[in-house]
């Protein structure tokens, strides 16, 4: 095992990542696997518990031919000899829900997620649109998404949940903050985050170090936080910021985070500050940037401090929109609506 020191104290103890269809056993029990993802994010990770006669696994990837491919050949290879009888998805996003239905229909597995996980997977799945829907046209354009961007997106079909997540049949178990579960021979306590997805479940180990993180916990990269045309006017990035709040209290330096992309880390605390000062440091950033009258689109280049690409647009304009969201709410800046049909936000005073 090889210690990689992160001038900021976060250590990654696993410096090479599990190959397709294999299994590096990273605590007693505990197993981390790689799925691929075609974007620019290119994987997922997975994780198997040993529960004695059967296993869990902790979010499943996307729902693709290859992704099944590679699940068969896991479950032929590392994790031969006992079934999949529990799944465990941490949040609704189809990189870690996608083949959750797939191992409830295919194999019997118990689906264990958070209501609001469900609730949102299942809605999605049944809600596909075959062209943006009016309101999503409608807050685009509010955001001052560039006018031949938005004339070739009005006219393509978007991304759906169908297109990456397997059928939902009904019925899950529910957890919720302080849910206790026991795997790979441990207690487990459940905490909730909020911020990149609503009611995301973290899973802490009550007897060792171990941190089933998801997307709330990441290494390395800031998970997205966005606001989208179902809810305009949301505050994601407060409640990400009340969700660093309520982990800082379970948080310990010695923690082993498994997360749901990056490698496995510790330096919990350190990571949740960091996430906190990047965050203030943008807001304030952004507040300079409105002392004159700016659309969300063009908060990005002060937002991201790099170039956005027509790949990463979407996901930049719903950080960007979630940024000025908050600062409104919190009443640091005004808005106003131009002939364009976009806001025009400005800094108060
Ligand atoms: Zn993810």
């Amino acid at each position: 095992m090889d210690d990689t020191l992160d001038p900021s104290g976060i250590r990654y103890p696993f410096e090479t990542p599990p190959a397709e269809g294999e299994a590096i056993e990273v605590a007693e029990g505990v197993n981390w696997m790689r799925l691929p993802l075609p974007m620019k994010l290119d994987h997922v990770n997975v994780y198997a518990l040993d529960d004695g006669a059967s296993w869990t696994i902790v979010d499943t990837g996307f729902d693709t031919k290859r992704t099944r491919r590679i699940w068969e050949k896991l479950l032929s290879g590392p994790l031969a000899g006992k079934p999949v009888e529990r799944v465990i998805v941490t949040h609704h996003h189809p990189d870690h829900i996608g083949l959750a239905g797939w191992f409830q229909t295919e194999f019997g597995a118990e689906l264990v997620t958070t209501q609001t996980a469900w609730l949102s997977a299942r809605m999605l799945t049944l809600d596909e649109q075959l062209l943006p829907t009016p309101e999503t046209l409608t807050f685009w354009t509010r955001a001052g998404m560039d006018p031949e961007i938005l004339a070739k997106r009005a006219k393509e079909r978007p991304f759906n949940f169908v297109d990456m997540v397997a059928p939902l049949p009904l019925g899950f178990t529910r957890i919720r903050e302080g849910s206790k579960l026991t795997a790979a021979g441990r207690d487990w306590t459940v905490r909730i985050g909020n911020g990149h997805a609503p009611e995301h479940a973290c899973l802490f180990s009550d007897s060792d170090h171990l941190v089933l993180g998801g997307d709330q916990l990441l290494p390395s990269i800031s998970p997205n936080i966005g606001v989208y045309a179902t809810e305009p006017m949301a505050d994601p990035l407060q409640e990400w910021l009340d969700a660093c709040t309520h982990m800082a209290k379970f948080a310990r330096p010695d923690q082993l985070i498994l997360g749901g992309h990056k490698l496995p880390y510790t330096g919990l605390p350190t990571r949740l500050g960091q996430f906190v000062k990047n965050h203030e440091g943008a807001l304030a950033r952004l507040l300079t940037h409105l002392e004159t009258p700016k659309t969300a689109v063009e908060c990005f280049d002060v937002l991201f401090k790099r170039p956005i690409g027509e790949a990463e647009y979407g996901l930049a304009l719903v950080e960007a929109v979630a940024h000025v969201n908050h600062l409104y709410l919190n009443g640091n800046i005004t808005r106003t609506l131009e002939e364009d049909g976009a806001w025009r936000w400005r800094k108060v005073g």
